[in-house]
């Protein structure tokens, strides 16, 4: 008889209690939630974008969705943490192997790939290190370089955010050649760097929101195997950016939508605790609170919605032109409903969800990051605005997302 596939859903909810309990002490230190991580290997879900056939769950991109927008109930950090995780795995594990062979992927690749995505299953977490001061997460106008050296590469740079720095195994780093012309092509390419030796981390992070997730800076000048080019071909990045974004677009909405549902199940335990002149729940009698309530609802579900539906469609025709608008669709409206439901919510729960400590001020911190994260809710809008004005939505304006 064959094992019963595990519920990745099911797994998902049950981290993200444990999440909650652990969420406050995290966010005032702006420690690494470390045990949160623990869950997430112990359940499994460090390898649910990973194939079956190397160990994984084998999920999707909808699936994915469903997943990170669960865990964000108990921690927005923790869930960026997964994220991170889950965009390197979900991205190696996304490409068809007819589609890497086409693009030039030499046969060590695919040897390498299974690898690094078996160690995932393993318990390995990986993450992202992109932005730069003075690029954001612009890639073609990353400064940081790789050039060649003897069987390998050196890369040499600054990144300025890198989501679990330090507490990773390997980081997606992504460098443009030192020889290329940068205002011809820069040649940007992704690498897997190990952390270890070469790689600093920089004690940076002490931001608003999204505290748990030691988004701390790198300082690089290491050398890399030739195996750490990611996909085996150089100046690949700008152009699967634009092709096929979902994970350096949609993979956000997921976690915000998560905080924002988790704001209005906040809000909604608040109000109905809340006692006013003498009576408990005296705030859920109150007309506005309660239309504050539906209106957040209708935002939580909409953004849900569109976020389903940009998955369904990532996983049914990755790179189509309308499966690319719908994922710049999920991620505008889930930053717009994290925070136009986080400000709602305070604003009807009064003080007790400004003081420091309490869920809400935190979700509210958290809710903020949403609609700067990559691409920003503005170059989100600029590009739906131009796809609707007919023109072609990554070259029709003068912003260009990457
Ligand atoms: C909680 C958190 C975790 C993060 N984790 C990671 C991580 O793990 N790895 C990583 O690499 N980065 C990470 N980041 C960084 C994140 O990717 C950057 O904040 C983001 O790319 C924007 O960069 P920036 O903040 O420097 O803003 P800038 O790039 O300076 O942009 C400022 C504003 O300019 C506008 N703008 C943005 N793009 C364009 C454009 N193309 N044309 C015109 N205007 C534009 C937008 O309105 C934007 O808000 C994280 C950020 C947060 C908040």
């Amino acid at each position: 008889m064959t094992e019963a596939r595990p519920d990745p859903l099911a797994r998902a909810h049950d981290c993200a209690q444990r999440f909650a309990e652990r969420a406050a002490a995290h966010d005032a230190d702006a420690s690494f939630p470390a045990e949160d991580v623990q869950d997430l290997r112990d359940a499994g879900l460090l390898g649910l974008l990973v194939p079956t056939r190397l160990g994984g769950m084998g999920a999707g991109f909808e699936e994915y969705t469903a997943v990170a927008t669960a865990l964000a109930a108990g921690s927005g950090s923790s869930a960026l943490v997964f994220n991170m995780h889950a965009s390197v795995t979900g991205a190696l594990a996304g490409v068809p192997d007819d589609l890497a062979t086409q693009l030039g992927a030499p046969e060590w690749f695919f040897d390498v790939r299974d690898e690094m995505l078996r160690k995932a299953v393993a318990g390995a977490l990986y993450g992202v290190a992109i932005t730069e001061r003075g690029a954001g997460s612009r890639l073609s106008a990353l400064r940081t370089t790789f050039e060649a050296t003897d069987g390998g590469y050196r890369l040499r740079g600054e990144k300025a955010v890198a989501t679990g720095a330090g507490h990773v195994a390997a980081y997606l780093v992504a460098a443009r050649s030192a020889d290329a012309d940068p205002d011809d092509d820069p040649r940007v390419s992704y690498f897997l760097v190990p952390h270890g030796d070469g790689v600093t981390v920089n004690a940076t992070w002490d931001p608003l929101g999204m505290r748990a997730t030691a988004s701390n800076g790198l300082s690089l000048d290491v050398v890399v195997p030739v195996t750490a080019l990611v996909g085996g071909i150089e100046g690949l990045t700008v152009l699967l950016a634009y092709a096929m974004p979902q994970w350096l677009v949609a993979s956000y909405a997921a976690v915000y939508v998560g905080v924002a549902a988790a704001t209005l199940a906040e809000a909604v335990r608040y109000v109905t605790r809340r006692t006013v002149t003498g009576r408990k729940g005296a705030l859920a009698q109150v007309g506005f609170i309660r239309g504050r309530l539906g209106r957040a609802d209708a935002a939580v579900e909409a953004a849900r919605l569109a976020l389903r539906e940009a998955g369904r469609r990532v996983d049914a025709a990755a790179g189509d032109t309308e499966t690319n608008r719908a994922i710049y669709r999920a991620k505008l409206l889930a930053g717009d409903a994290a925070m136009d439901v986080a400000a709602s919510c305070t604003e009807a729960c009064g003080l007790g969800a400004l003081v420091r400590g309490s869920v809400l001020e935190r979700l509210f911190r958290d809710a903020r990051s949403g609609a700067i994260m990559p691409p920003s809710s503005d170059v989100c809008a600029d590009v739906l605005g131009t796809a609707a004005l007919g023109l072609d939505p990554m070259t029709g304006s003068e912003i260009r997302p990457w």
